[in-house]
């Protein structure tokens, strides 16, 4: 889990737009995208993003 403070402050770094915490990801709904969760540390990196699509 990610801290919920923590995660007030976190945006997607394409639009801006505040993020959802799902199981092992945060999402982006506005792009469709998620970000990964590792060791319960969000990697919000360009590089790290995976498509949300189909
Ligand atoms: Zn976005």
């Amino acid at each position: 889990m990610i801290d919920k403070e923590i995660l007030k402050l976190m945006a997607c770094i394409r639009c801006k737009s505040d993020l959802t915490e799902e199981s092992d990801y945060l999402k982006c709904s506005q792009c469709n995208i998620g970000y990964p969760i590792k060791e319960d540390i969000p990697h919000m990196l360009e590089e790290s993003i995976f498509s949300l699509d189909g």
